[in-house]
């Protein structure tokens, strides 16, 4: 997709429509990727912490979440088409993973948060196969199990719901392990939930 920089971050200036075809694409060829959904917090706290600016630049896709982000862009004169969130994208891989049963695994958020969350993908998208699970309170020695695990149920999807910026940073740790779509989703299991 063609970029617009905002804060030095290239988004990706595109549709919703035109971003979930491509993913769809990216599932059915198997491609490793890595998709940050940075909304204007994120953008800052990249200014502010080279590491994580580093970390970020390395995903396929940034999309551009939240409107500060979009009027940004339009201040600089290179507006962006639209706004692109990380629940509205979970929500699509999703709906493309119960067409094409594809397998999810899910990490992040209370345990509490992330069982509810988890039934109520259960009930909404019948064909998808959750391979595993592990809530986002977790040590070193957890960590490693639990890349083991994606690694050995090597699932179609990865979300990381661990808040920013831990989720980036686990994600560009382990996406080498499994071609699946990574992607950090912050507080979004804590609304599918609900
Ligand atoms: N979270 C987690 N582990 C942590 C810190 C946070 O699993 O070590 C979860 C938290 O429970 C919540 C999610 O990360 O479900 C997102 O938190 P927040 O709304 O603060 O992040 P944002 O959406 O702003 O990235």
């Amino acid at each position: 997709f063609p970029t617009v920089s905002v804060l030095n971050i290239p988004f990706i200036n595109t549709t919703n429509q035109a971003f979930i075809a491509q993913l769809s694409k990216d599932l059915a060829a198997n491609e490793n990727r890595f998709i940050v959904t940075a909304n204007p917090e994120i953008a800052l706290y990249a200014t502010k912490h080279n590491d994580y600016f580093q970390t970020i630049s390395q995903a396929d896709y940034i999309t551009p979440d939240g409107i500060g982000i979009l009027k940004g862009a339009t201040m600089l004169g290179t507006p962006l088409t639209e706004r692109i969130t990380g629940f509205d994208t979970m929500t699509a891989l999703f709906e493309i993973a119960n067409q094409n049963s594809y397998s999810v695994y899910l990490l992040g958020a209370k345990e509490e948060v992330l069982q509810a969350a988890c039934q109520n993908v259960a009930k909404q998208y019948p064909n998808v196969t959750i391979v595993g699970q592990h809530n986002g309170y977790f040590d070193d020695q957890e960590e490693q199990k639990i890349v083991a695990d994606i690694e050995r149920t090597q699932p179609n999807i990865i979300l990381a719901a661990l808040g920013f910026p831990k989720q980036e940073t686990f994600i560009e740790a382990n996406r080498h392990k499994v071609n699946a779509i990574w992607m950090g989703v912050g507080g979004s299991f804590d609304v599918l939930s609900g």
